[in-house]
């Protein structure tokens, strides 16, 4: 088999490599429109600001790096944009697999979002995200090579740094819960992120909305000190949204403590406690 996928950035390159893996005798050509398939486009900022001194760092792999057996790199740079300058008498590309296009690229290829176990909080706000794109990818290089990978959904998973602070959310706000049909009640806590006593403890914040006629856990945001591990933190609703958790399910979760690092009751956790004593709830 033969696979053209065209672009070589998040959801190009796991498509391509999702591919080979599944069928190792499969011939793919990443077609690129430059020389640096899989740049991290999300270490820009950090090349900007000086933290990344060199942006060649940035690369995950040069054209010279991504060869066979993995995958081949097609340069499109020429004056047509369409036409590789590599692969000689190309075959005709393989059409759309079933569910999704070997074509890549969060605006050139939508892969269909089936109900999932993700699609009640699935969001579709926001920007696209990096692990939305491999994702994707990885769903069309399978299918593409003849699988039946779906792709399971988004929940908008997103954190960024500012200076020395996070802030982080996952899944429904208030408002965007409501403009889905639900019902949600929202609560705000503010928490150590861990023990006072042991130097060094910050605040955070949190909110978390769930739905008051099923208490389904819907959407949290986080914000906090660098240092707070607010995207992890973060992560941890993401993974209970995604199996369909109710808030109090978070306060079942058995999570690890010890004092330089939680709580017995994380941060995570508290936000859930406070919701469950919210009237109503
Ligand atoms: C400054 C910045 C910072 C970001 N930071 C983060 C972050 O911290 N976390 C996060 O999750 N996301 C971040 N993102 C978003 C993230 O970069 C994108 O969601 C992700 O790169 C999308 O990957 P993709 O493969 O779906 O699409 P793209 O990265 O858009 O890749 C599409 C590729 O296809 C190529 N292409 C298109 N047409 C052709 C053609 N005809 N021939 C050859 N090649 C073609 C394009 O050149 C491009 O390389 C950031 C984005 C930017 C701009």
């Amino acid at each position: 088999m033969r696979l053209l996928v065209i672009g070589g950035s998040d959801a190009g390159i796991s498509a391509g490599l999702r591919a080979r893996e599944l069928d190792p005798t499969a011939d793919v050509t990443l077609l690129v429109a430059d020389r640096h398939p899989n740049f991290s486009i999300c270490g820009i900022p950090y090349h900007v600001s000086g933290d990344v001194p060199d942006w060649r760092n940035l690369a995950h792999r040069t054209t010279a790096t991504c060869t066979p057996p993995a995958c081949t790199c097609a340069s499109n740079t020429g004056p047509s944009p369409s036409t590789p300058t590599r692969t000689p008498s190309p075959p005709p590309p393989r059409t759309a697999a079933p569910r999704c296009s070997a074509t890549t690229g969060s605006s050139s290829a939508p892969v269909p979002s089936p109900p999932s176990r993700r699609s009640a909080a699935s969001t579709g706000s926001g920007p696209p995200t990096v692990s939305t794109s491999c994702t994707q990818g990885r769903v069309a290089g399978a299918n593409a090579v003849g699988g039946d990978a779906v792709f399971a959904g988004s929940l908008g998973t997103q954190a960024v740094k500012v200076f020395d602070r996070v802030v982080a959310g996952t899944g429904l706000r208030d408002d965007t819960a409501r403009a889905a049909g639900y019902d949600p009640i929202t609560v705000a806590v503010t928490v150590d992120d861990h023990k006072a006593y042991y130097p060094g403890a910050t605040p955070i914040q949190a909110r978390i909305t769930g739905d008051r006629s099923t208490g389904r856990l819907l959407g949290a945001q986080l914000l906090g000190h660098r240092g707070a591990e607010i995207a992890k933190r973060v992560d941890i609703y993401a993974i209970a949204i995604s199996y369909a958790a109710s808030v109090a399910d978070i306060t079942d979760l058995a999570l690890s403590y010890t004092p330089p690092l939680g709580s017995p009751w994380d941060a995570v956790q508290a936000a859930a406690l406070a919701w469950q004593r919210e009237p109503g709830a």
